[in-house]
């Protein structure tokens, strides 16, 4: 059921420890760690610890924990001292953009300049 933890999903296992990860930042309500095949010199993902699979089912069944995310997405940025310069939130939505882990994740780029439109 979405909002439980399940069994096969990845995110799921970092968040239960099951999967060790590079955590930078965590609250009550999520987690945050670096990606595993960094795209920019600092690139962390922030995830709900409770299952959703994509930013949209998440806000709209839990609009607390989507803010929260959001808030601990800027909180990560400053702590890698990227706020300044800028960085980037890219929360892909389904197969087609190039999502492949279906628990919802807030990519946060930056340390190198990021191009607009993205490719
Ligand atoms: P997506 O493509 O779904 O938007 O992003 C999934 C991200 O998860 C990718 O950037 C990928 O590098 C990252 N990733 C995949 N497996 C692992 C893992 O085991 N540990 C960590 N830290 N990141 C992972
Ligand atoms: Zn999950």
């Amino acid at each position: 059921m979405a909002g439980e933890a399940q069994a096969d999903c990845l995110f799921c296992k970092i968040v239960s420890g099951e999967v060790p990860a590079d955590v930078v930042r965590e609250t009550e309500t999520t987690y945050a760690f670096r990606d595993i095949n960094p795209q920019a010199p600092v690139h962390v993902l922030v995830i709900p610890k409770v299952h959703y699979p994509d930013a949209g089912t998440l806000a709209a069944a839990e609009p607390q924990i989507a803010a929260d995310v959001l808030r601990a997405c800027a909180e990560v940025a400053a702590q890698e001292k990227i706020a300044d310069t800028g960085f980037r939130i890219v929360l892909n939505t389904g197969p087609g953009a190039g999502q492949t882990v279906f628990h919802t994740h807030a990519h946060v780029l930056g340390g190198r300049g990021l191009e607009w439109p993205p490719g």
